[in-house]
């Protein structure tokens, strides 16, 4: 008798054994998806982990229901590296599993089922009541139907007993299959209807379309498209979408050529992640010093698994990666190329398919979820080489071979997944995939992290630096623009200061673009009377609301509770309600009306909800479509514009003025890489940037371009208040619908945890935000010794966790752990 291991997407820390079935026994295998029974009520879809001819003794064991597919869905390591996610951030193997798979590829409590159409009820298998009443409703719809769905309709509680027994008598199917999940894509192609290269043929189709009309045009451009007079060689296939946008005519104008005989339209089922535009196939030519850079790239790979480029912006890191990439790829491997932000894919993907073509694979969360699919299939189906561009989650597609992790930006605090479990730093979690593949990691950035930066240079990582930009451009121009004096002297409208606007008065007169960048979104971030000073704020959550003028409501941003603006104040009932402060929505009214002929932009959370969005802006900004971008942090990083000369931080002082240890890295590193967005084709560059704190010592790094300045000088404040890089971070969340429940709660925690770690205990305190969507928050930090075991500490953890939910101190909180919060 055979014994699996089951991995459910459940968090709960044990593994689930399941018992084989004899028919699965010779075709399940690690990685199979099954569907398991689980607990009185539910079916889940879970992956084997493990198989064993030993069972469990002390309970009884349940038959896996179902084997899912044929082939196993997850490759080596992808389970080992699941439960090192797991493991490092305390969380279960379920949660990863939940992160890391496409919804099309797992079932949870709604499983279907539904009519089996060729089940004949047989003479010694009568269907008893309870059976034929879901058989009933089965048919009257016609649909499969999840399971929880027919327990309430039919008021059956142990509807998965019944289920089972209708599924050993085949009366139903559980309609779980891959195959009927996704749809694949179609594409429409056209060709000529004559044989290549006949020129007589060709003469008489020319003559059949009017001289200079549009078929003609078609005409012209499919003869370019396909390569139709080249010497030799197969002709190219020509996509409609292609063929009308080159000759600039509609579907219309192609359907009549067809109708006459001209031209084939047909079409093909085409993976979703074909790429038809043209391949150069060349690589970029590096500068000398890019060259080096390269080389020493290579060298220090000999010696470290993992090396930082450090780069200032603009000096060509991403050509260096190319180069890369085309080393793996030429090795028949393949590279993940992690970006912090999907408005990054957009850019990148371009440069690099001129070069790769269809190698280049893309995966990000704005992907439907038949995308995603489709794409986790392609890596399952083949080993090609190839380079994956990815945010975050990339790091869970199921790799062949990597040879390459490059993860760009590294320093970003975006590759740190928030909410909810597994809460993983990508950029970390990528090192430790690179290293079971034996691949090796390149961390880029022109401004490090603190952790990687000391790694770097006390030997851990290697370490290269590009210290030029491209073709010897100078680093832009950094102006600090005190705003409190210049109000005094009546130098500022607005939110403005009259220097940001002739600076970018004087891009717009030559012709060159401008960026503005605040860190809010929405009009504007507080209401308040102004009578009695009352502040609205979230009925869930311990925030002000930000007014959105596009919906004219008070929005609550940890929740996205919409509220209506109040006709009168709620506290002193006088009509006195009124915002305050700047986000995106109000900077850029402000920017239209200072200066009206410009064409704006704005790029948010708000502007970007649907897929291409991103793309538009980007790609309507980089043709100089739009003169100002103003924009949240998500035009700070890596975006490459040829005609940027003025970048404004409009409100510095709500970047610096975060409260937590990592406010001052943050700060540098987010105007640092919005400066670097300037003045990367010209001298020109300039960064005007508004405080009302213009000593703050941050600001004089800036000033300089010095990252090694700020390096040591934040370096030694850590090593005074005793943060990483010297200390490991945990944070231990406790939630709870109780603010007293909580309090308490937390107080007992941390005293439970102080008796056992001593100092490395601190709080509990309140969060910056301490309530949110209703529940009460808490946090206690640890700072653990470098060189401690985390193993241990974690084990202690966990043990603690057990002991104070068995004494009932827990109950009705919610605890979890951020471990290295970013
Ligand atoms: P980084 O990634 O360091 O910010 P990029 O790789 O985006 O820098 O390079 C900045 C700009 O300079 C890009 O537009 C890039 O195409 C151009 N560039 C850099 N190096 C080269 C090179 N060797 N040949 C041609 N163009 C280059
Ligand atoms: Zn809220």
């Amino acid at each position: 008798m055979t014994f699996a291991d089951v991995l459910v997407p459940v968090p709960i820390m044990g593994s689930f054994t399941y018992r084989v079935p004899a028919e699965m026994s010779d075709t399940l295998s690690v990685g199979h998806r099954v569907i398991v029974p689980f607990g009185r009520k539910k079916f889940y879809t879970g992956i084997v982990t493990g198989l064993s001819n030993i069972g469990p003794e002390d309970y009884e064991v349940k038959d896996i229901a179902f084997q899912l597919d044929s082939r196993p869905v997850v490759r080596h390591p992808q389970l080992k590296f699941w439960q090192w996610v797991a493991d490092y951030y305390l969380c279960t193997p379920g949660e990863v599993m939940r992160a890391a798979m496409p919804a099309g590829l797992k079932v949870e409590s709604e499983t279907f089922i539904m009519p089996n159409p060729d089940y004949e009820e047989r003479e010694d298998e009568r269907l008893n009541q309870r059976e034929l009443a879901v058989m009933e409703l089965l048919l009257s719809t016609d649909k499969k139907m999840p399971l929880d769905v027919i327990a309430k309709k039919t008021g059956f509680a142990n509807i998965v007993s019944v289920a089972n027994s209708l599924l050993a008598k085949e009366a139903v199917m559980i309609s779980e299959n891959l195959v009927e999940r996704y749809r694949s894509r179609k594409e429409t192609y056209v060709r000529l209807a004559i044989p290549k290269g006949d020129s007589d043929a060709l003469h008489k189709v020319f003559d059949s379309v009017k001289s200079g009309g549009k078929q003609e045009k078609a005409l012209l451009a499919l003869i370019e498209l396909s390569g139709f007079m080249r010497q030799g060689g197969e002709l190219n296939e020509v996509t409609r979408t292609e063929l009308i946008e080159r000759a600039a005519v509609t579907t219309t104008v192609v359907a009549a050529m067809a109708k006459k005989g001209i031209v084939e339209i047909y079409t093909k089922e085409v993976n979703r992640f074909s790429y038809s535009g043209l391949v150069s196939g060349k690589l970029p030519v590096l500068t000398d010093a890019q060259g080096a850079a390269l080389d020493a790239v290579h060298k220090s790979w000999l010696e470290h698994d993992v090396t930082l480029l450090h780069g200032v912006t603009s000096s060509g890191k991403t050509e260096l990666y190319i180069h890369l990439i085309d080393y793996v790829i030429r090795n028949g491997r393949q590279a993940l190329y992690l970006v912090p932000e999907i408005a990054l894919t957009t850019q990148l993907t371009g440069r690099l398919q001129r070069v790769f073509g269809d190698k280049v694979v893309i995966y990000h969360s704005k992907f439907s979820d038949n995308e995603r699919v489709d794409l986790w299939k392609k890596l399952l189906e083949s080993s090609e080489p190839c380079v994956v561009i990815g945010a975050r989650s990339s790091v869970f597609l199921p790799f062949a071979s990597l040879g390459l992790v490059i993860v760009d930006e590294e320093h970003e605090s975006a590759y740190k997944q928030q909410d909810p479990a597994p809460r993983y730093n990508a950029r970390d979690a990528a090192m430790v995939l690179a290293s079971m593949h034996g691949a090796k990691t390149l961390l880029g950035s022109a401004t490090p992290s603190i952790e990687t930066y000391y790694k770097a240079t006390t030997g851990r990582f290697g370490l290269v630096e590009l210290t030029e930009r491209f073709e010897g451009m100078k680093l832009p121009e950094m102006r600090v623009i005190d705003m409190s004096d210049a109000r005094k002297k009546g130098l500022v409208s607005g939110t403005f200061a009259f220097e940001t606007e002739r600076l970018v008065n004087e891009s717009l007169k030559r012709g060159e673009q401008s960026i503005l960048f605040i860190n809010r979104r929405g009009y504007a971030p507080i209401a308040r009377c102004r009578l009695c000073g009352y502040v609205p704020k979230c009925n869930n959550c311990d925030v002000s609301l930000t007014y959105h003028r596009h919906v004219d409501k008070l929005v609550c941003h940890y929740c996205a509770t919409p509220y209506a603006v109040p006709d009168v104040c709620p506290a002193c009932q006088e009509p006195g309600i009124e915002v305050l402060g700047y986000g995106t929505e109000r900077v850029e009214e402000e920017v239209e009306s200072l200066f009206g002929n410009a064409t704006i932009a704005r790029m948010d959370l708000d502007t970007t909800r649907s897929k291409d969005s991103y793309e538009n802006i980007i790609d309507s900004f980089s043709k100089g479509k739009s003169q100002i971008l103003v924009g949240t942090q998500m035009v700070t990083k890596g975006l490459d514009f040829d005609r940027v000369s003025t970048v404004g931080v409009v409100n510095a002082d709500s970047v610096i003025n975060f409260p937590d240890f990592r406010s001052a890295e943050r700060a540098f590193n987010m105007i640092e890489q919005v400066a670097g967005r300037a003045g990367r084709r010209n001298d020109n560059g300039i960064v005007a940037i508004q405080t009302y704190n213009p000593s703050h010592p941050v600001l004089s790094f800036l000033l300089q371009h010095d990252y090694k300045g700020f390096y040591q000088h934040e370096l030694a404040e850590r090593r005074q208040y005793n943060y990483p890089p010297f200390v490991r971070v945990i944070y231990i969340y406790l939630k709870h619908r109780d603010q007293a429940a909580v309090s308490t709660m937390s107080f007992e925690y941390a005293a439970r945890l102080r008796e056992l770690l001593g100092n490395r205990v601190s709080g509990p305190d309140e969060p910056y935000v301490a309530r949110v969507q209703s529940m009460y928050i808490r946090r206690i930090m640890l700072k653990i010794e470098n060189n401690a075991s985390i193993t241990k500490v974690k084990k202690l953890l966990n043990d603690v966790r057990i002991e104070m939910t068995n004494r009932k101190l827990l109950s009705g909180a919610v605890l979890y752990y951020d471990v290295d919060p970013m």
